[in-house]
């Protein structure tokens, strides 16, 4: 711009420099005529008029040269005016194609571009060093490109760029193509057409290729983890469901084949919408029920949770796991049901084995030791009565003197398993003390029933008419029992219950036996 704005400059100061050099010469010429006509003694009239000549030919002149230079002056402007245009579009297309090829530069982009007529496939150095070519790696044509596409992708590829050639709509494809390695780079390529020929036929399309390779891996990683996940949590042998905390959102495999009459989810929730509809209580281990609503919390805060499922009047018991999981929406709980019912059978018997005594059947001295403290203080709580009993066979030593020590044997299994059958209440408990000795634990009963129910533990026994000849006078197996009613529990120490009851038990021994005996703690 400022080159031109010089040149037409120059040509201004020419024109004024020609001018000033042309006004002097005229000027000399003036001269020269007036001392010419000096010379010639002219008069002062003819030298007025050369001077007038030359006045008005330099007016004339100087009027030319202003209108010469106001012509230039607007030539040069509007000249100026084109070529300031020209160089901004060139300016402006060059910052563009600049800013194209930083884009496709930054965004790791290749650029193409076919030209249908010809057949020529030109790529840029970026699209080259996808596939680690160099320019005279490739053939720049159609075929050379082609072949270098997966063979199992070529097909694909072909009927979308025509699809694409026919409708004149861009096209974005992921395919395969050939490294000079020997390897496959996976490529995204789009494309549209760039050029069309005067009836709209296209003639030229050109677009990008982006090396995806390494988002087509962990693509590939994420479908392989999702279809291990997925085995898993459908062939997993444990019942597995997910849940949004009130309703069942997924169940596996295991879990409609244990309720087998359901085969899918939305058989199941139209007659329920949780599977806690079929948690029952357990006897041991820390079972978690519906009743509160809040199953899942109570699994989260329970250690070891447990669950008993009643199916077809069977027991299953299940040990439960569950965990969290956070998506961007919401949170649901995967639950683990994991079926342990035969170590729960077990795990049963052994604690019964643990408590119970083995020729009677009835709790043992060390269930006794933990029972009565808890007993006791049940009914403290309660405000009930307290009794505990303490029963022992009348002259068993003779007894297996007489009919032997195993049918001595046959003889208490009998007592106990009299007495263990009259207790109905839940807070009745039958013990083996030790030897031929037993124990009885209850609560919230008179002093006077407390009595009449120790007589009729006697009864019961002799009732049972057991000969036993040696046992005078009543000729069969009779017990004495001696009880400690307690009005108070509050007030009352084991240690004090126990002796009551056994002071009791031997003043009923010392009054004859086969009877029953009370003392009262108030
Ligand atoms: P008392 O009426 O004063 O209680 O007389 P007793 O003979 O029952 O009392 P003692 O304490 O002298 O004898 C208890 C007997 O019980 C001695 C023992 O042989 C017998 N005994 C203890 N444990 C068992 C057992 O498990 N089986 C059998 N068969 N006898 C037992
Ligand atoms: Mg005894
Ligand atoms: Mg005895």
């Amino acid at each position: 711009m400022n080159r031109l704005n010089g040149k037409y400059r120059l040509l201004s100061v020419f024109i004024v420099v020609a001018w000033i050099f042309l006004e002097l010469v005229f000027l000399s010429i003036a001269f020269d005529a007036q001392n010419n006509y000096l010379n010639a003694h002219f008069s002062v009239e003819k030298i007025e008029e050369v001077w007038l000549k030359f006045y008005g030919v330099s007016a004339l002149f100087t009027l030319l040269t202003l209108l010469l230079l106001g012509y230039v002056r607007i030539v040069s402007k509007k000249v100026l005016g084109y070529e300031n245009l020209t160089y901004s579009l060139e300016d402006k297309l060059k910052s563009q194609g600049q800013k194209l090829e930083l884009a496709l530069e930054a965004s790791g982009l290749g650029y193409w571009c076919w030209n249908i007529n010809t057949g020529k496939h030109e790529v840029d150095t970026r699209w080259l060093t996808m596939l680690g070519l160099h320019v005279e790696d490739i053939l720049h044509t159609e075929k050379d490109w082609l072949e270098r596409i997966h063979p199992n992708d070529r097909e694909e590829i072909i009927s979308i760029i025509e699809n694409a050639m026919q409708k004149q709509i861009p096209y974005v494809i992921e395919f395969r193509m050939l490294h000079f390695d020997g390897h496959y780079v996976w490529i995204q390529g789009s494309g549209s057409v760039t050029k069309v020929d005067k009836n709209g036929k296209p003639v030229e399309l050109s677009g990008t290729h982006q090396d995806i390779t390494k988002r087509k891996e962990l693509e590939e990683i994420h479908i392989k983890n999702s279809l291990y996940l997925e085995t898993l949590f459908e062939q997993n042998p444990n019942i597995i469901i997910v849940t949004d905390g009130v309703k069942l959102v997924r169940a596996n495999g295991a879990f409609f084949k244990f309720f087998d009459s359901y085969v899918n989810l939305d058989t199941f929730l139209q007659d329920h919408s949780c599977i806690c509809d079929f948690f029952e209580a357990a006897k041991f281990g820390n079972t978690i029920t519906n009743e509160d609503g809040k199953w899942l919390e109570s699994v989260f805060k329970t250690e070891e949770p447990l669950v008993k499922i009643l199916r077809l009047g069977e027991k299953h018991y299940f040990a439960v796991y569950a965990k969290k999981i956070y998506d961007d929406a919401s949170t649901h709980t995967m639950v683990t049901f994991s079926d342990i019912t035969e170590t729960y059978k077990l795990r049963h018997k052994f604690e019964m084995l643990s408590i119970l005594d083995a020729l009677t059947n009835a709790y043992n001295r060390r269930h006794f030791n933990m029972l009565f403290p808890q007993e006791l203080n049940r009914a403290k709580r309660a405000g009930l009565s307290f009794c505990f009993a303490i029963l022992d066979v009348d002259n068993f030593k003779l007894y297996n003197d007489t009919y032997g020590h195993d049918q001595g044997d046959v003889v208490l299994h009998a007592i106990a398993e009299t007495l263990m059958q009259g207790m109905q209440r839940s807070n009745e408990f039958f013990f083996r003390l030790g030897g031929e000795e037993f124990g009885v634990l209850f609560s919230g009963y008179s002093e006077a029933t407390s009595l009449e129910y120790a007589q009729n533990i006697c009864k019961k026994i002799t009732d049972l008419a057991i000969e036993h000849r040696e046992n005078e006078p009543y000729g069969c197996v009779s017990v004495s029992v001696g009880i400690c009613y307690v009005e108070a529990p509050s007030k009352a120490g084991i240690k004090e219950i126990y002796s009551k009851a056994d002071k009791a038990l031997y003043t009923a021994k010392e009054s004859g036996r086969n009877r029953a005996l009370l003392d009262a703690l108030f």
